[in-house]
């Protein structure tokens, strides 16, 4: 007989971190086993003996498999680490991480409960709905927590879905970039984050209630609404349009987590106007003083509702991650401080032909600053070094004996040409 080689509850093979045990037919990994140890203690129904638990836990068939094998789902983060890990490629915007990564967490508890305990209560799934300004992060947190927890990812942008008959994309060809990302490990794909983007397009053009509902819209939403709540879909293995001759993947929504995102522009006003309603004299001025942060995080369902969301949808939505606008300092330290902040990847590719490239303190400043100036968020800051370094990354490769290229704020300021210093000669 075949011996399993991975986890029946939730899929992980062994590696460094991971350890399968294995009784007659069972092979679980320890996380799992943690995990069923510490839900049995409180579980609702019990075992006649505490014999049966220690049974349970035999293992005398421990065996490792090769490190080498394929590791599997993250299940065994905490909170914290989720965080803590995040952190390492996200600077700032620490109450959607630590809103993001409760919810991460609770997820694949969900999946581990209703996969495996025998429980009557069945713990329903809790989407995300990222809400913050363009360039502040939601893409990046949602691709980082698929990293994080190794599971397949696939981004979908929200005006480009159609309902089923229209011209542009269906909503099943989303779950076929997840399926494709998983290599059409099906099982896998189908513990995946889907994250999709502009949902705030879908509602009403703009915050304004008075504006009726764009319908083309609302059909997306609904169709959106039947994968987000879970069900079983049929999705073309081509992609593209379906037709009744095809055969389709079935694919099970229910345990895929969907993370949604938009800068729903003009929201914080709806939030400030309830700031309003509740103090005394409130006038525009006053809503200006108000920390946008604090606003961000008062964001309800309600207000989201008013946007355009249809309700059923925002219900299936019930966690809500604000991301604040990036400021100037955010901006610097996004240029120097995540794992692969894009000054480090310049410098690994100055260093590839031997040049110790070094950006001042005030160079990172003026480009922290103009990044600031065109309201995209840490979108821009690629495309200003770009700028700044194309004449000198055209020119550098035809030079000898370069030592190192200084980059301060005059490049930017000012135009002018980085320094550049050159290897003494011996002799
Ligand atoms: P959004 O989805 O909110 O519009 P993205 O996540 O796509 O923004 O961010 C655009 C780029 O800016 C990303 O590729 C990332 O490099 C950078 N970026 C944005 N926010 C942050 C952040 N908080 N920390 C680090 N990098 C960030």
């Amino acid at each position: 007989m075949r011996k399993a080689n991975k986890c029946m509850i939730c899929g992980a093979r062994a590696d460094e971190q991971t350890t399968l045990i294995r009784k007659n037919n069972l092979c679980i990994c320890d996380g799992c086993i943690d995990f069923l140890y510490h839900s049995l203690s409180n579980h609702p129904y019990e075992l006649d003996d505490e014999e049966d638990i220690e049974d349970f836990f035999d293992t005398e068939e421990e065996v490792k498999e090769s490190p080498k094998a394929k590791s599997n789902i993250n299940f065994n983060l905490t909170p914290s680490e989720i965080h803590n890990k995040l952190s390492e490629y996200v600077v700032g915007q620490e109450y959607a991480k630590r809103v993001l990564s409760v919810a991460v967490y609770n997820h694949y508890k969900r999946i581990k409960n209703n996969l495996y305990m025998k429980s009557d209560i069945e713990i329903e799934k809790s989407n995300i709905l990222l809400i913050g300004a363009t360039g502040s992060g939601k893409t990046l947190l949602a691709r980082t927590l698929a990293k994080i927890l190794n599971v397949p990812f696939a981004i979908a942008d929200a005006t480009t879905l159609t309902e089923a008959g229209y011209v542009g994309e269906d909503v099943e060809n989303v779950l076929l970039r997840l399926i494709q990302a998983a290599d059409f490990d099906i099982d896998k794909a189908e513990k995946g984050i889907i994250y999709i983007d502009e949902l705030d397009k879908l509602g009403r053009k703009s915050g304004n209630p008075s504006i009726t509902r764009d319908v083309s819209g609302e059909g997306v939403q609904q169709a959106l609404l039947k994968i987000l709540e879970g069900t079983v879909a049929n999705v073309p293995p081509q992609g593209g349009r379906k037709h009744p001759q095809q055969e389709f993947i079935q694919f099970n929504t229910t345990n895929v987590l969907f993370i949604c995102g938009g800068s729903f522009e003009g929201i914080l006003e709806t939030v400030a106007k309830r700031h309003g309603e509740k103090s005394i004299g409130f006038n525009k001025v006053e809503l200006d003083k108000i920390d946008e942060k604090k606003l961000y995080q008062e964001i309800t369902h309600e207000d989201v509702k008013k946007y355009g969301i249809i309700p059923e949808l925002v219900g299936r939505l019930p966690v809500i991650a604000p991301l604040s606008v990036l400021e100037v300092e955010d901006l610097v330290k996004i240029l120097t401080d995540p794992k692969n902040a894009i000054i480090k990847q310049y410098k690994k590719m100055f260093k590839m032909d031997d040049i110790d490239l070094e950006f001042t303190d005030d160079a990172l400043l003026e480009i922290a600053k103009a990044a600031n100036k065109e309201k995209t968020g840490a979108r821009g800051l690629r495309a200003i070094i770009e700028g700044m370094m194309l004449d000198v990354m055209y020119e550098i490769p035809n030079l000898n004996n370069v030592k190192r290229c200084i980059i301060n704020s005059d490049c930017l300021t000012h135009k002018a040409k980085p320094i550049i210093e050159f290897e003494k000669k011996v002799g």
